[in-house]
């Protein structure tokens, strides 16, 4: 299909695929309007389908259409919708492969949609730290306001909070680490130099919590140099006290 021929098919195909068209009448629409053969334009628009459902479509498209219309997923950073379609494109390769057709050209066709996808999902990552800042700066915000119109708008809101779900990155922290700096504090907070102030409900160890001197975030070590144990308090101190 010609780049004009491609365009049409999408079109129809996602009017078929949202129910608008029939599929029958879809067909002919691409045969009169794009002159794309019958058998090509039933391709397409099976294949687009399989596409949205993540399925296993058992049509071959010319390497150009499946990249036109692979690109057509994704857009407005949907994730989602590109990662079913790339499911859709592994299994036809998986179903071809088990026949010994050789599936060199969808599998680096494949590996490019791959990184777009990563690309996307990297789009949407925040880390608990920025949700945190951002969280922080609305507090000050609200702060600054008068009473009057912060109580007016608690007894507007909501009392159930909203739930949303985001992407975040973590560290993975050593375990080591911080068992081995809990083991040389001997239960002494690094910063008061006193006593844990109580011991865990799990096991009855001292509590106390392992801080980073040089944060993860600004590029610290995961190490025990760059590690203390510290009270509740003096952790909090470290994080949000003047010192
Ligand atoms: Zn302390
Ligand atoms: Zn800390």
């Amino acid at each position: 299909m010609n780049r004009q021929q491609q365009e049409i098919a999408l079109r129809v195909a996602r009017e078929v695929h949202n129910g608008k068209t029939k599929a029958s009448a879809g067909r002919r629409l691409l045969s009169t309007e794009a002159k794309i053969p019958d058998g090509s334009a039933k391709i397409v628009i099976e294949v687009y389908q399989k596409m949205c459902e993540g399925s296993l479509f058992k049509r071959h498209l010319s390497r150009v259409d499946m990249t036109f219309f692979l690109q057509s997923f994704g857009g407005d950073g949907n994730a989602e919708e590109l990662s079913r379609a790339l499911d859709a494109l592994r299994l036809h390769i998986r179903w071809r492969e088990s026949d010994r057709v050789s599936q060199h050209g969808n599998r680096e066709i494949l590996a490019e949609q791959e990184a777009r996808l990563a690309d996307l999902l990297a789009e949407g990552v925040t880390s608990i730290a920025e949700v945190n800042r951002e969280f922080q700066a609305k507090v000050a915000l609200a702060l600054v306001d008068n009473g009057d119109a912060r109580r007016r708008r608690l007894a507007a809101a909501p009392r159930l909070p909203r739930k949303v779900a985001k992407l975040v990155y973590v560290y993975e922290r050593s375990a080591d680490v911080v068992a081995e700096v809990l083991a040389q504090s001997m239960g002494e907070c690094n910063r008061c130099k006193r006593p844990a102030p109580f011991n865990r409900k799990s096991d009855g160890t001292p509590y106390l919590e392992v801080h980073h001197k040089i944060l993860l975030s600004a590029g610290g070590d995961d190490s025990v140099e760059n590690a203390e144990a510290l009270c509740a308090n003096c952790h909090r101190h470290r994080h949000f006290g003047v010192d």
